[in-house]
């Protein structure tokens, strides 16, 4: 892939490799957070297609952990909530508590076409509210039905971006 993509308010590059994504996740985990970045992922609806991918991102050859990423079990140790949608009627009120448990300054991701729009569900369906957005306040969107497991990175590093901005006032 090449250019930019302006899918969403924050861009996300289609250009850098693995390599280099992985090695400016690693500097700024390192260097921001000392050592790890804790992620909880979130299916208010998916297909799981996306859910695979974002599996992907922890096999041997991804290895998402090698550069202190780790998906966490409860929304109370995230950092990042990394949410794939459509958000179902039956998964709203959920989708909310779990963010209200994350502790602040949590960033949002919405990940994959369903997750940034609705996508081939729409919104305001019976069963659908639609996008991420409509429940939460996004900060990062990754297109893509579903996204590779490069672009998930590559929303991690964006997403760490937005956190970096939000952390740096508190320090002072
Ligand atoms: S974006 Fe594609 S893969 Fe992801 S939940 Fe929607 S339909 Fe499934």
């Amino acid at each position: 892939m090449t250019g930019r993509c302006t899918f969403s308010r924050v861009e996300v590059e289609a250009g850098p490799s693995l390599s280099e994504s992985a090695a400016r996740l690693r500097e700024r985990i390192c260097g921001r957070l000392g050592r790890s970045l804790h992620v909880r992922q979130v299916d208010a609806g998916s297909c799981n297609g996306c859910e695979l991918e974002i599996a992907a991102t922890t096999n041997p050859l991804y290895d998402l952990e090698r550069f202190g990423i780790h998906l966490v079990a409860s929304p109370r140790h995230a950092d990042v909530l990394l949410v794939t949608g459509p958000v179902t009627r039956n998964m709203e009120i959920a989708l909310r508590r779990t963010y209200e448990a994350a502790p602040e300054p949590r960033v949002v991701v919405a990940v994959g076409a369903c997750g940034s729009s609705g996508g081939i569900f729409g919104e305001g369906t019976y069963a659908a509210v639609g996008g991420v957005d409509r429940v939460l306040p996004v900060d990062v969107y990754i297109p893509g039905c579903p996204p590779r497991p490069q672009a998930i990175l590559n929303g991690l590093l964006v997403a760490m971006g937005v956190r970096e901005a939000r952390v740096e006032p508190l320090r002072g």
